[in-house]
């Protein structure tokens, strides 16, 4: 399915929709991910600032500082508590996967941290794994192009 992509949250207060493909999506094992998503990870999906735009509400937001010293900020509803995305203000927008209104539309091409990854993960499918974020975010990217290009 083409652009642009819609998704929202468990209310329907907040709807977004984005105007391209993303960027690149992949999962994400780190401590934080798993707090935010209340689950074992999270997958993000990251999308061009310039190419996304709240439709439908106003989110309330959520900051928290990443180890490199930068704000992060969070997105959610207010009245559902759907945590659907993140890193506003920055060129990056990065919208979680299950917040999509048909999360089939993508899938991931790797996996991050790893190291903090749940035992029990079986990591069975094959994709590229990261112990922490890459050293060069670019890389998950380059990733996603030859996954979109191989047509798989
Ligand atoms: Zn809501
Ligand atoms: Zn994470």
């Amino acid at each position: 399915m083409p652009a642009p992509y819609t998704g929202g949250c468990l209310c329907g207060t907040i709807r977004y929709e984005f105007n391209a493909e993303p960027a690149t999506v992949y999962t994400c094992h780190c401590t934080e991910c798993q707090k935010v998503s209340a689950s074992a990870f999270g997958i993000s999906v990251r999308v061009m600032a310039e190419d996304f735009q709240i439709t439908k509400g106003e989110p309330a937001t959520f900051d928290t500082i990443a180890d490199s010293g930068r704000v992060k900020t969070g997105l959610f509803c207010a009245t559902c508590g759907t945590r659907f995305g993140g890193g506003v203000g920055g060129p990056v927008v990065v919208l979680r996967y299950g917040s999509l209104d048909d999360p089939n539309w993508f899938e991931p091409v790797a996996h991050i941290w790893t190291r903090s990854a749940q035992a029990w993960y079986p990591f069975n499918d094959g994709l590229p794994k990261f112990e922490k974020a890459p050293e060069d975010p670019a890389a998950l990217n380059a990733l996603w192009d030859a996954h979109v290009s191989g047509g798989n």
